[in-house]
């Protein structure tokens, strides 16, 4: 079976209203889907991480440095051809969107490798550890609005996304970190003693103003706090992690097993959060759960974008031993978006229908058992929002 077309899709819509998270304020939503076709007409889906003029950048890569890398190889040597990729690309980025573009490519091939096997991808890997799993909702996002009005809303927000069912749900921060400590208090409030809260620097932090929102959520119960300073800041991470007794949870900007094992080996991580879209993958991210688990760090994977990227995630999430095991074993969660998504709700043939999953089953959600990823997009979907590039 050999490959004979890579296509990436690039769909984009305005959103109703602007979000922000502490790097930025964005007005559209993207979504990087990527095709890969066989010469035995079996169809495999994967999903690139990397918003607006990222995946456009991305959809270059994918199509023009690595379809003529591949194409006419056998579809089924998914870590051949990673390699082989990899090797290639290794002068030119061993990080950053060279990865994100194969990530993209390596679960079509993995989602082709089901559908041949006529298994879930769960299966492939080895079967279920679960049948189901808890779903967090995040929310919360920054708008260009005053302190007061973030606060009325992010409470607000907080209560009405434990009220839809999720277990947990995580809020932004990034006005600054007196004013960050106000929103965390009014979100501590409007979960009350429902279920869990985190909250997500997007890395704007100092380790000196890190150490200080940090100590305000030991008192208020923070679950994790996550991505505090610069992924690079390894020291700082370090420090955090040794001081303060809240969990430090990031790595979605890390790539690959080599960026892995430093910041593992650094012990600057109470949960990892490795990107399957952007760090090389599934075949990649077997390999990080691997490194994580070794160091026995629990793993929570990082979820962006559309319902190929949940669907990915949901049979990794149920491939994933539970270390170290036991009768009530920690458990990982599914990252869920509760902001507008139409790529998330309507890509789909068959929706994943999380949200009512969640209010149904006391916040858990099923795994898709169908072959591969287990999911179909709407061409007709795809068509209406796909950028003509
Ligand atoms: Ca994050």
């Amino acid at each position: 079976m050999k490959i004979t077309r890579i296509t990436s899709h690039v769909l984009q819509y305005d959103l109703p209203e602007e979000l922000g998270y502490s790097q930025q304020y964005y007005a559209r939503r993207t979504a990087h889907l990527v095709e890969v076709e066989t010469d035995e007409g079996v169809t495999g889906w994967g999903e690139c991480f990397g918003p607006g003029n990222i995946a456009i950048a991305n959809k270059t890569i994918v199509e023009k440095v690595i379809q003529p890398m591949i194409r006419g190889d056998s579809a089924l040597d998914r870590d051949v051809i990673w390699h082989k990729v990899y090797n290639l690309l290794r002068d030119h980025g061993q990080k950053g969107m060279p990865l994100q573009a194969l990530s993209g490519v390596d679960i079509a091939l993995w989602d082709i490798a089901g559908k041949v096997a006529g298994m879930p991808l769960h299966q492939l890997i080895g079967g279920a550890h679960r049948d189901a799993v808890a779903a967090y909702g995040y929310g919360m996002m920054l708008k260009r609005e005053s302190v007061e009005d973030h606060i009325a809303r992010f409470r607000d927000e907080a209560a009405e996304i434990i009220g839809m069912g999720f277990r947990a749900t995580k809020m932004k921060v990034g006005l600054g970190p007196a004013a960050d400590i106000r929103l965390c208090a009014a979100v501590a409030e409007g979960v009350g003693d429902r279920g869990q809260f985190m909250v997500d620097a997007n890395h704007c932090y100092t380790t000196s103003d890190a150490f200080f929102v940090g100590r305000a959520l030991e008192e208020m119960g923070a679950y994790w706090f996550e991505e505090p300073v610069a992924p690079e800041d390894l020291d700082g991470y370090r420090e955090l992690r040794k001081g303060l007794n809240v969990n430090i949870s990031g790595g979605e900007a890390e790539f690959n097993r080599w960026g892995w094992r430093s910041i593992l080996e650094n012990r600057g991580l109470d949960i990892a959060q490795p990107e399957v879209c952007a760090l090389g993958g599934v075949s990649e991210y077997l390999r990080v759960l691997a490194l994580c688990h070794t160091h026995f760090t629990p793993v929570i994977n990082h979820v962006w974008g559309s319902a190929i990227a949940v669907a990915t995630n949901l049979q990794l999430l149920a491939a994933m031993p539970a270390i170290p095991g036991g009768l009530t074993p920690w458990e990982p969660m599914l990252e869920f978006d509760t902001t507008h998504n139409a790529f998330r709700d309507k890509l789909l043939t068959k929706p994943l229908d999380i949200q009512s999953q969640v209010a149904r089953n006391g916040g858990l959600v099923s795994i898709p058992q169908g072959p591969g990823i287990g999911v179909d997009p709407d061409r007709d979907f795809i068509r209406a929002h796909e950028l003509d590039l």
